[in-house]
């Protein structure tokens, strides 16, 4: 009786040590392994033709560079890739990410107007490849950002990310492939709707007759609320 008392009291402080020690092993060795989450992101770039080629080598070049939890890689075949670089007549434009493996994909429209206007096709590739990651339009920034795109002028060939954007675009990475899909970013057809406004109105309860009119002030827009991002983002918006 006492013997086993003693037996189990002595269990205790055992359980709580190997409990203890699993986590705290647990704990060092993902502090020891950061480059575990690193999210490989495949492009196709067979639609740019050879006037962006070298941009898209460059502005790929400068990213992984500069980013830790991300990864540009030419994928294998133009079918399977993540995001597309497409050369386009038109102004640059990019579909908003961050773009993750296994998620909607993305198209980076490289238009012709920005080299004709001046702009370096380097800085326009490496801008557009932040708005693949997640990064939004900042027009009013210094050169030294990418995201500031037009904004400084054609003089302005930066096509390095800033410490900051880098960070942010780590940021958005920070997860992995795998916690990034579980986010908002859809994978199945249950999860929240992508990042873009559906054509013509919402398809809300439209029988039985509308409210009537509301008594007091008017829901418009709301005083010194900007309206919702745009789904692309351009590298300028004046076109
Ligand atoms: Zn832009």
């Amino acid at each position: 009786m006492s013997n086993r008392l003693a037996a189990a009291a002595a269990l205790v402080p055992v359980v709580l040590a190997a409990t203890l020690g699993v986590a705290s092993a647990d704990s060092a060795q993902a502090a020891a392994r950061p480059g575990a989450a690193v999210v490989t992101l495949t492009y196709d770039d067979s639609q740019a033709g050879a006037t962006w080629e070298s941009a898209i080598d460059q502005a790929v070049a400068n990213w992984n560079a500069a980013v830790h939890n991300v990864h540009l890689q030419k994928a294998a075949s133009p079918g399977s890739a993540d995001y597309t670089y497409v050369a386009t007549d038109g102004w640059p434009q990019t579909t908003l990410g961050p773009i993750v493996p296994g998620g909607a994909k993305g198209e980076v429209d490289l238009g012709s107007q920005a080299l004709d206007q001046g702009y370096d096709a380097t800085r326009v590739t490496a801008h557009e490849t932040g708005h693949i990651f997640g990064l939004p339009d900042d027009y009013s920034g210094p050169c030294s950002e990418l995201m500031s795109g037009h904004g400084p002028g054609p003089s302005c060939t930066n096509a390095v990310p800033s410490a900051a954007e880098a960070a942010q675009v780590d940021e958005n990475y920070a997860g992995g492939a795998g916690a990034l899909r579980a986010g908002p970013t859809p994978s199945s057809p249950t999860s929240g709707p992508p990042p873009r406004p559906l054509p013509g109105p919402l398809p809300g309860p439209l029988t039985g007759p509308l409210p009537g009119p509301l008594t007091g002030p008017l829901p418009g827009p709301l005083p010194g609320r900007p309206p919702a991002a745009p789904p692309d983002a351009r590298w300028s918006m004046s076109r």
